[in-house]
Formats: C-alpha cells, structure tokens, sequence
C-alpha cells in the first residue's frame, strides 16, 4: 500500500468542504484542507443561513406534519422530473439527517418558515452563514488529524494507476487516498458564466450581476477538464430585485407590467417568480404603492417578506429598507418614482393607462373583499392603493446568488467521468457539482442543503475509500 501525506484532501472550506471534512474525521480520516484565500467559508459565509430539510426533529416540535416524500414529490414536479430522480432522492431523504448533524455539531435552529416552493414550512433559519462556519471551524480544531492550509489554490489533481491520488498547489504535490472537490460556484467567471449560465446575461434587459464570493471562480470546471470529468448542466438562482435589494418582495407588493396587469401572485417564491417575470415585456415589472401605506411603514420591521407576514422576524436585510424614510430618499435620487395621479405615474413609467387604472381599481375591491380572486394572494399582504402620492419602483432580475451547473455526480457524490462512470478517488459536492439545483430554484435553503446533504455524503465515502485502498 503507498504511503500518503493524508487519508482525505478535501479542496474548498464553505459549507459543503467543511461538512466533508468532519464526516471524513467522525470515519477515523488524516484530512486536510486546502483553501485559496486567507479564511474559511466562501459564499457560506455571506449566505443568509437558510437550509431545507424535511422530515426534521425541528419540524415535528413545531408540529409542522413533513416528509422526505413529500420533498422529493415537489422537487421533482417543479423540475418536471428533467433532473434525475436518484439524486434527488438522495438528497431529500439526507435532509433531515444532515440539518440535525448540523444542530448537533452547535449551528442553531432558530425558525422554520416557508422561503421558497414547499406546501411545508421547510427552510431552517440558522444565525446565518457566519455562525454556520464558525461553529464547524471549531468543531474541526479538535481533530489531531485534521490540517487546513489557507492562501492555497489547487491548480491540478494528481492520479495514477488506481485513480485521483492528490492535488498541486503551484509546484508542491501533496497525496491523499482520495479527494473531495467543494471549490463552490462559478459567479465571478464572466467566461464560464457566458458559457454555461448565458441567460443570466441575456434575459434581463442588462447584466445580471453576482452577489456573492468573489472567490467563486469555477475551478471545478478548470479540475475537471484536466480528468476529463462531465459537466451536467442547470442554472441558478436569479431573483427580482428593486432599488430595495431584496430576494424577497414585501408583503403589499403589487407588481404590475408594462400593460399595467398585474401578473402573478406576488407572494410566489422568488425561483418561480424569476421565470414570470423574465416573460413580461423587457423583463420589467413595476411595484406600486401608496401613502397610507408608506407612511405606515416607520420602523425597520414594518415591511415583512411573505414568508414573515406573521410574527416570523425579519431576517432578509433588504427587506428592512422599506421605510417611509428611505423611500424619501430613493424619490430624490430618482429610484423611486413619486406622482400625484395614476395617470401620470403611467405616463411616466411609460405604461398603459386603463389597463393601470383598471388593475388598481380592481385590486382595491380584492382588499375590500379581504380576498384576491384573480391570483389568490396571501389576505395578509392586501393593502389600498388609493390615497396621493401614488410610488412605484422598477424589479428586474438584477442579481443571482449562486449558479447550478458542474460536475456530474453520483448519489454516492463521485465525480462522473463523460463516459458517464465514476472516477476513482474523486468526490464533489456542493455549488460547484451539477444536477441537483435543476432548471428552477426550488427556493431559499436549496444550494446550503446541497452542499451539506452531499458535502456529508462526500466526506464519508472517501474516508471509506481510504481506508479500504
Ligand atoms: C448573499 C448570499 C446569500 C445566500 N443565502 C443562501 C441561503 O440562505 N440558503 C441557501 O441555500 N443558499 C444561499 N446562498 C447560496 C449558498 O451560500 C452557496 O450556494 C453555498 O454556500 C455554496 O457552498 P459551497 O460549499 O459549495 O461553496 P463555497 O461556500 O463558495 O465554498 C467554496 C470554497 O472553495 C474555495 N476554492 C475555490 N477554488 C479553489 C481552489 N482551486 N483551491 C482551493 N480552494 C478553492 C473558495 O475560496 C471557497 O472558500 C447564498 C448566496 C449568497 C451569495
């Protein structure tokens, strides 16, 4: 048997290297770590902290009735079964097991609430991604035989006769018995995104933009070109954003497009609303409010995303933006648009009069009624638009948080080979795998799930690879 410097490299230390490396280590793994910038985390750190999971320990105490079933059976539906059922099975049955790993290594459970297409509440609101990083960071150090090495950007994996037998940083090879690829998204690539995510650039009348790591370069694709591994395509997660900057439209939004019609129930999540939105006219649509309702809107917390509009804090921080004092200043600086009448805010906005005053007059006796019976919107959110000045800002699919296209992998998490076969000694998971995120963002939890679920998966098998070579 040759000798290795490590049992497990895992390369990338977000959530989905972490999650690796600590199940390697609960297996009895030597692991380390490889990390190109200066600290742990990657966009796991910035993330919101959403995690979906069904079938919890969390959920039963709230009394929230859940399955795995019933997460695999909506998945699936939403994607319309064109992303292959195994995996995802896969990763819904781990759902549970790995959020309450996650408890039980210290991240905090503080809520569940429904973020994105689940019938369920089924996203776990952690502290937010700092919490998760720190609290698995601490974990790790009390492993003698774990090893991080930071500013190391693996540029090779190495292989010989049986398969993937290390990795090289510049000119230093370091050997392992197996090798976990976690190197997260490829947002920041603007060649990759051209590439493989080209709607984001193209649907939404401008450049979408990136929030999230700088770091995340794709080097997963650079890796696995180099053995020949398959890239299996998605997309990611765009949502519709306004001068607000939130994923998640307040409660009273009123969206209206181009022919002054409202289109959607607005209260939909944001990776169904994507798609709605990307179909209206110049992908533009327009939210309406007025001032009864931005003079109500005083502190941080009046404004609730739909998933909050009961007693749920507010957790998504753009949210809180919405107040009668920040919309003063979006109106000076020409991003908010204020006018005396509907038909000027029409003309303005350069939409159709009588479709706009015919929606509004509509929408006004859904409120009366306390019912929405064109689009079933939630009764919470029913708000007048009747009282002078009438406001309105633009939404456009201005950002994306995470991209859904990468290495093709098994439900064991091995990285596949184009000729569809596994390739010994190679595992991935998370962002920078593809096949699990699909064509429509399930909702918020999704991308933090996967690389959890097959950051665990991954982590475990190669520890067991290793010790069986
Ligand atoms: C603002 C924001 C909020 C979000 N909120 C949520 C949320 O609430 N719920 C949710 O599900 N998703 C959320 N997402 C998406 C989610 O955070 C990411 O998809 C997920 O964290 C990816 O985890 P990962 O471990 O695969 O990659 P990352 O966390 O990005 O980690 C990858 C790491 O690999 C390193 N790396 C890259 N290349 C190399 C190399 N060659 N050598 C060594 N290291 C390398 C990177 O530096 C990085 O540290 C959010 C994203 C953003 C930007």
């Amino acid at each position: 048997m040759a000798t290795t410097d490590y049992d497990v490299i895992v390369v990338g230390s977000g959530l989905a290297g972490l999650s690796a490396a600590l199940n390697a280590l609960e297996s009895g793994a030597r692991v380390l770590v490889v990390e190109a910038t200066g600290e742990a985390g990657g966009a796991s750190r910035l993330s919101t902290g959403f995690i979906l999971g069904a079938g919890t320990r969390f959920q039963t105490d709230a009394g929230i009735e859940d399955s795995p079933d019933n997460f695999f059976q909506e998945y699936m539906n939403l994607q319309q079964w064109k992303i292959q059922p195994a995996l995802i099975q896969t990763y819904c049955y781990n759902s549970a097991a790995s959020i309450e790993w996650l408890a039980d290594q210290g991240v905090e459970i503080v809520d569940i609430v429904p973020a994105g297409e689940e019938r369920f509440p089924r996203a776990h609101i952690t502290p937010g991604g700092e919490h998760i990083i720190s609290v698995l960071e601490g974990r790790l150090q009390r492993y003698d035989s774990f090893d991080i090495a930071l500013q190391a950007r693996v540029n090779r994996l190495v292989r010989d006769e049986r398969g993937i037998s290390g990795i090289r940083v510049e000119n230093e090879t370091v050997t392992s018995k197996a090798v976990v690829l976690a190197t997260g998204g490829f947002g920041s690539n603007a060649e990759l995104i051209d590439q493989f995510y080209p709607s984001a650039n193209s649907e939404a009348g401008g450049k979408v933009g990136y929030v999230g790591s700088r770091f995340a370069t794709g080097d997963a694709f650079r890796l696995g070109k180099q053995i020949g591994a398959r890239i299996v395509r998605g997309r990611g997660s765009r949502a519709p954003h306004s001068v607000f900057s939130s994923a998640y439209l307040p409660s009273f939004a009123v969206l209206v497009n181009q022919f002054g019609r409202r289109f959607q129930d607005e209260s939909i999540g944001y990776g169904v609303g994507e798609a709605v939105l990307a179909e209206q006219p110049d992908a533009i649509a327009h939210i309406l409010f007025d001032d009864c309702l931005k003079q109500s809107l005083r502190t941080t917390n009046d404004a609730k995303p739909y998933f909050s509009a009961g007693a749920t804090p507010v957790l998504e921080p753009g949210i809180t933006l919405w107040r009668s004092a920040v919309i003063d200043d979006f109106v000076e600086r020409g991003d908010v648009l204020k006018a005396q009448s509907l038909e000027e805010l029409a003309v303005r906005l350069n939409i159709d009069k009588t479709g706009l005053r015919g929606t509004v007059k509509r929408y006004n006796q859904h409120v009366k009624a306390g019912f929405d019976a064109d689009f079933l919107k939630d009764p919470a959110g029913l708000r007048a638009i009747s009282q002078p000045p009438f406001y309105s800002t633009a939404v456009r699919l201005k950002n994306f948080g995470c991209t859904g296209i990468g290495l093709g992998i098994t439900n064991e998490a091995q990285v596949l080979h184009e000729d569809n076969l596994p390739l010994t000694g190679l595992f991935a998971a998370g962002e920078c795998s593809g096949g699990v995120l699909g064509e429509i963002y399930y909702g918020s939890g999704a991308s933090l799930a996967n690389a959890l679920i097959f950051g665990r998966i991954a982590g475990t098998n190669a520890a067991r690879l290793a010790q069986v070579s």
